[in-house]
């Protein structure tokens, strides 16, 4: 299990049948130091249930990592709904799922916080609300933050100046080649934000499908293994993660790093790897924070705000520029400096 916290452990862990459906849901809680744990519901197939723990555990304590890095009022928790393997769900079973979620979370009273993530959506969350009050990412309509994919990816934009920035000596992006890989929810909004910014793009998703709209945005389209070793000045991984590895590293071209993808290092150690090679990574738990940034303004006095989750959103740059002066000063890696910046604010 990839560790960059090793000396917190988690506050609860809770396992439950759900009544309805008869799937298992599940809720981490790894830190409420910072205010209450918030993480995405996981609707995914697990090879068994121990894997679906670990994943809970594991992805709380990354929202730990994510949000004390961004400086929030939040903790870091996860909430994972197992889908037996081999057994797709009709709609009406899944809702059950949904309902049974949000009872377990009512359960908790507070500690844990849910919100959309892979396999659920802002519409999930509102069958989810009918069994809890802890439930953030509604709909815009019903008073919540709605979709945080915008966020996120302008929160991306900025971690990508910051970096262009420290590379270049300018965080200017017109004219500079940029390859984005996986064109979904964020990554195709990231290329449209940079395609406006005049940077020349090299794309890629294994779904061709996606081609069509990049085509309009002057993107040169290729396969995804081309695009994370083309010589671009910036990488921007928005698929999965685990894409930077002591294979791919070494045949990296592009001096400048930054995207969405969470856990993009297969292993901590290939942070030293990228230093070692003068490549400048961004972290991903401080570039794609938008999104949880933009769920953290519901829990202001004042409620949510689109504006002022827009201006929190940019600050994504400035706590970026700070982790790359600490990683100088100390003569270390970002990973490094970042994590000694989430434990410094737990501590605090
Ligand atoms: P998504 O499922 O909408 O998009 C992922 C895209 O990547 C899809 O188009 C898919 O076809 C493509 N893809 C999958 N495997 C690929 C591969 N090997 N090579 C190239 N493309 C591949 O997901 P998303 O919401 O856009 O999130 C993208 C990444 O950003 C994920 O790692 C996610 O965990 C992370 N993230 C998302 C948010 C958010 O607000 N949605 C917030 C923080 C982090």
């Amino acid at each position: 299990m990839e560790r960059y916290l090793a000396t917190l452990d988690h506050e609860e862990l809770y396992a439950r049948r759900g009544p309805r459906s008869g799937l298992f849901t599940i809720v981490a809680v790894h830190s409420t130091v910072r205010g209450p744990s918030l993480g995405g519901c996981r609707m995914w197939t697990y090879e068994d249930n121990r894997a679906a723990i670990r994943d809970a555990l594991r992805l709380s304590e990354g929202m730990t990592l994510k949000s004390a890095v961004a400086g929030l009022p939040l903790g870091g928790g996860k909430g994972v709904i197992v889908v037996p393997a081999g057994e797709g769900l009709d709609a009406k079973r899944r809702r059950h799922a949904l309902l049974d979620f949000g009872e377990t979370v009512e359960r908790l009273g507070g500690t844990y916080v849910t919100a959309e993530d892979v396999g659920t959506s802002t519409a999930d969350m509102t069958a989810i609300a009918t069994q809890t009050q802890y439930v953030s990412g509604l709909s815009r309509r019903s008073g919540g933050s709605g979709d945080p994919s915008p966020f996120t990816a302008q929160g991306v934009l900025h971690a990508i100046e910051a970096t262009v920035e420290r590379t270049f000596g300018t965080p200017e992006l017109k004219g500079r080649a940029v390859a984005v890989v996986g064109l979904g929810h964020v990554g195709l909004r990231v290329a449209k934000l940079l395609a406006k910014a005049g940077a020349e793009l090299v794309v890629a998703d294994i779904d061709r499908s996606k081609r069509a709209e990049t085509d309009r945005l002057g993107a040169a389209w290729t396969t995804p293994a081309k695009a994370m070793t083309s010589a671009v000045d910036v990488l921007v991984p928005c698929a999965l993660g685990g894409v930077l590895d002591h294979d791919v590293v070494p045949q990296l071209q592009a001096p400048a790093i930054a995207g969405a993808a969470n856990n993009q290092l297969a292993s901590a150690d290939v942070a030293d790897l990228l230093r070692e090679r003068d490549i400048l990574w961004a972290p991903d738990f401080v570039a794609n924070a938008g999104g949880i940034v933009n769920i953290s303004v519901e829990f202001e006095p004042g409620g949510y705000d689109p504006e002022r989750a827009k201006a929190k959103t940019r600050e994504i740059g400035d706590t970026l520029r700070a982790i790359f002066d600490a990683a100088d000063a100390s003569n270390t890696t970002p990973l490094a400096a970042a994590t000694a910046r989430a434990e410094r604010n737990l501590a605090g």
